[in-house]
């Protein structure tokens, strides 16, 4: 659990970053960063941060929850926030106000801008609250833990279901419910279940079409527990693969474990990926690898740092990303293997237990 103390040094370690940017106070409208910064869970909400206070404002849906859930002041407003949100702008007297640039509609933006109080002024701000969220806490490591191990327990559960003539979207179906038996609040995103040429497509959407013998099956899957997900992909074959195929699972697994092996404190966030590219140019895959090789997981599916291409982000102890390589061959089949590793001093720990030798049902 995360404690009350945690939220506060969240808050004060944002205020510490006021100053060199400039600003008095900071409006945070993205709902992770809101639950990151104080506990609240509710889907309507803005928090107003100055290094001296900091006020939540949302509705009376929330009265009750967020008495609960939050340790700062908490203002409950009947009808818009915005509103208040000027006012309160109005009463503090603040006048360089951060607001969250790719976390805000353009239309709440403008309401904002024409009610701002004479001198102030609203200054943009990226990842400010991102760049705290990177490195995971031992509590959320924990939450984390706790998602993977609950994907991986319903993955191994959905395999019973999976045989010739079950749809894509039926398998879905038992991945999602038994997610949330073992302990999820949901999935993480649309589970994907794609098989055979359908594979080929990175995002599938399961669909009627159903699983075939002698066919690949691409799943992947997240859980989300106590706020936190986790991220899993797996592709197993129904029937003795074609030696094509074994080759390029076997090639897919070599560079992910490449890319794992290039995971350690220290290192930049584009090494893992360069080594994964590396090893799937061997086989003449690399040009079949259309994606970067991860991204970093928490609160939200995708949050920084990114694996991939020219990412300068450097890796330190405690950040959670995947590791997630993939071939796509239009027409034919692709295959993808994705673990959730935590970052560590000498590596990292590969938190997914699911194995990943080739499996045939
Ligand atoms: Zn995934
Ligand atoms: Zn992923």
């Amino acid at each position: 659990m995360i404690s009350t103390d945690d939220f506060k040094a969240r808050r004060s370690l944002l205020a510490a970053t006021f100053e060199p940017n400039k600003l008095d106070s900071l409006l945070v409208t993205a709902l992770p960063n809101i639950r990151y910064l104080s506990g609240f869970t509710g889907s309507n909400g803005i928090l107003c941060i100055t290094p001296s206070e900091s006020v939540l404002f949302t509705d009376p849906r929330y009265a009750v929850q967020s008495a609960l859930e939050v340790s700062c002041k908490v203002k409950t407003i009947a009808g818009p926030l915005l509103p208040a949100i000027a006012r309160h702008i109005k009463s503090r007297k603040l006048r360089n106000i951060g607001f969250e640039q790719t976390r805000i509609s353009f239309n709440s933006y403008n309401f904002l801008r024409e009610n701002l109080p004479l001198g102030a002024v609203l200054l943009p701000q990226q990842d400010l609250i991102e760049s705290l969220r990177m490195v995971k806490s031992p509590a959320e490591i924990d939450c984390i833990r706790r998602a993977v191990r609950t994907n991986s327990k319903a993955f191994q559960k959905a395999l019973h279901f999976v045989r010739p003539g079950v749809t894509e979207s039926a398998l879905a179906a038992e991945i999602d419910y038994y997610m949330r038996r073992y302990g999820a609040t949901g999935p993480a995103f649309e589970t994907i279940v794609a098989s055979g040429q359908r594979a080929a497509l990175p995002h599938a959407r399961p669909s009627s079409h159903s699983v075939a013998s002698n066919q690949l099956l691409l799943i992947d899957m997240g859980a989300v527990q106590d706020g936190y997900s986790s991220d899993m992909t797996r592709t197993v074959f129904l029937g003795m693969p074609a030696p094509k195929w074994k080759k390029a699972y076997n090639a897919v697994l070599e560079a992910q474990l490449a890319a794992i092996s290039a995971v350690r404190q220290g290192v930049r966030a584009d090494k893992p990926d360069l080594a994964a590219r590396k090893v799937l140019k061997k086989s003449g895959l690399d040009r079949a690898f259309t994606h970067s090789t991860g991204h970093g997981l928490g609160l939200e599916i995708h949050e920084p740092p990114r694996v991939g291409r020219k990412e300068k982000t450097i890796l330190q102890a405690g950040m959670v990303i995947t590791i997630e390589p993939g071939i796509y061959i239009e027409g034919e089949g692709g295959i993808r293997i994705e673990d959730t590793v935590l970052v560590t001093a000498n590596g990292c720990e590969i938190l997914t237990p699911t194995p990943k030798t080739l499996t045939i049902i």
